[in-house]
């Protein structure tokens, strides 16, 4: 016997329980599928949230206990690598910028099952259960099969993460191993006191304690897209998470292991200092969107159905923060939900208001698609390299004594060759530019210096 709803939302991360929620408080019958026994379980992502967008998502979440202890991140160092090397491109901030400043570590297998109790406060149901397949009407999705049985409604939302079980089944997704990230999580513990010092971390006017930049996030060398950054968590018994991704198709056709990449991450300067002297407690996965994910989505509805979050690629592009674009998503389609219900209107055209909706929102600036071009054809790469040269030109005639005139006439031969490539990344450095507090965007203006 198949269980009939209005909306049927498969998984119960950032998106799926907001979703859930503002369709449910528009008078829906909601139910959100969740393989995981306790939402949150089968998800170890998510190091850092935006404090304030999550408070006015699900109010009550700043003075929850499980903040205890996790650190605010006050500013950033952003390095790239080009070549492997411990080397910083010159790319380094520092800033006391608002936008990190509210940026909040959490564990997501303490902040979801919260989450998951003030979805149901809004009525929307939660079964524990694995969905297979979307079943199908014609050519439209008229509900889900599960291990706990059929569930249908007139709205299916693919929630479910980078898994993205409706979106591969009907066509909306079909990305390989060069769209997807392994995440590698390791966990140390140190000395707080040893890590307070090495951190320079401060306490905040709110009692947080706040670590102002002091690790750098590695970024960077196309066309892996992997990325690290380091967590360090004095007030929680010197908790330090290491957090390294890389490319699947990389490993693949490289014959490597991730753990490697990590070997390499560890005998960093900066880390190293920190890791000497802790000890190694476990090591977790979790998969993520890679760097050149987003957009690759064309459409993010269909007859009966709308993807979004990670399973539609809606990480940001450059550090693959995707928490926010995923739980303003899953605001927008539970509005519209309960819209269509409420008028009984289940046309292709209503459907494809989310993607109207969502594209006047911050999320559609996040998505620049100027940075993923850039990204994907090595632009950003070329342009450094050649900074760097430039650089060490200048550095080296300075020692010289040399005019500056004479500088300047060295340096610029060193440009021209990425001369056609700098439109380019002034074009997605404006794209990025047009972002707002709530963007990870963000990053880049910090990186232009502004
Ligand atoms: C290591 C790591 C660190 C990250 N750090 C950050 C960060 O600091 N800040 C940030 O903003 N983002 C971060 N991200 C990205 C962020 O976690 C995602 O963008 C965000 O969780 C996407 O939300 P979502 O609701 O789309 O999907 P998810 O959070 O992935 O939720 C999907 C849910 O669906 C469930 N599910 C999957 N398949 C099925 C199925 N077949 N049946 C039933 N249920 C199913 C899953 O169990 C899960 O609960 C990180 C990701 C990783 C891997």
């Amino acid at each position: 016997m198949a269980e009939n709803y209005d909306v049927v939302i498969v998984g119960a991360g950032p998106s799926g329980t907001l979703a859930a929620k503002h369709a449910a408080l528009g008078g829906a019958k909601v139910v959100i599928l969740e393989r995981a026994a306790i939402p949150g379980q089968k998800n170890m992502s998510g190091s850092y949230f935006f404090k304030s967008f999550m408070e006015e998502c699900w109010p009550g979440f700043k003075d929850q206990d499980f903040l205890d202890g996790h650190i605010k991140l006050g500013g950033v160092q952003f390095a790239w690598t080009p070549d492997n090397d411990y080397k910083f491109y010159g790319m380094i901030v520092q800033p006391g910028a608002e936008t990190m400043y509210e940026m909040q570590t959490v564990f997501r297998n303490e902040t979801d099952p919260w989450v998951a109790e003030e979805c149901k406060k809004s009525g929307a149901e939660i079964v524990c259960a694995t969905v297979s397949d979307a079943i199908w009407d014609g050519d439209r999705v008229i509900g889900v099969k599960s291990d706990k049985g059929d569930f249908l409604a007139p709205i299916v939302m693919d929630c479910s993460g980078l898994h993205a079980i409706l979106g591969r089944r009907t066509g909306l997704t079909n990305w390989g191993p060069d769209k997807v990230m392994l995440g590698l999580k390791y966990i140390f513990k140190g000395d707080p006191d040893e890590l307070r010092k090495l951190m320079n971390t401060y306490f905040d006017d709110e009692g947080n304690e706040v670590d102002y930049g002091a690790f750098p996030i590695f970024a960077g060398n196309r066309p892996e897209f992997w990325g690290a950054h380091c967590v360090c968590e004095p007030g929680r018994d010197g908790t330090i998470n290491l957090i390294i991704y890389q490319c699947l198709a990389e490993m693949i056709a490289n014959k490597t292991n991730i753990h490697q990449r990590a070997q390499w991450m560890l005998n960093m300067p900066p880390y190293k200092n920190i890791l000497d002297a802790s000890d190694f407690v476990y090591c977790n996965f979790h998969c993520l969107a890679s760097g050149d994910l987003v957009g690759y989505v064309k459409k993010s509805y269909m007859k009966g159905m709308m993807i979004m979050g990670d399973a539609g690629g809606f990480a940001q592009p450059l550090d693959n923060f995707g928490a926010n674009c995923a739980q303003m998503q899953g605001i927008i389609a539970g509005k519209l939900a309960a819209e269509m219900v409420k008028e009984k209107d289940y046309s292709l055209e209503k459907f494809a208001e989310f993607e109207a909706r969502w594209k006047e929102t911050w999320i559609a600036d996040d998505n620049v698609p100027e940075v993923n071009r850039v990204m994907r054809n090595g632009s950003i790469d070329v342009v450094i390299d050649a900074m760097d040269e430039a650089m060490n030109f200048f550095f080296q005639k300075k020692f010289e004594n040399y005019a500056y005139p004479a500088i300047i006439g060295g340096m610029l031969p060193k440009f021209l060759p990425v001369m056609g490539e700098l439109p380019v990344i002034v074009g997605a450095m404006e794209g990025i530019l047009r972002t707002g507090v709530r963007k990870a965007g963000d990053m880049m203006a910090l990186l232009s210096g502004d």
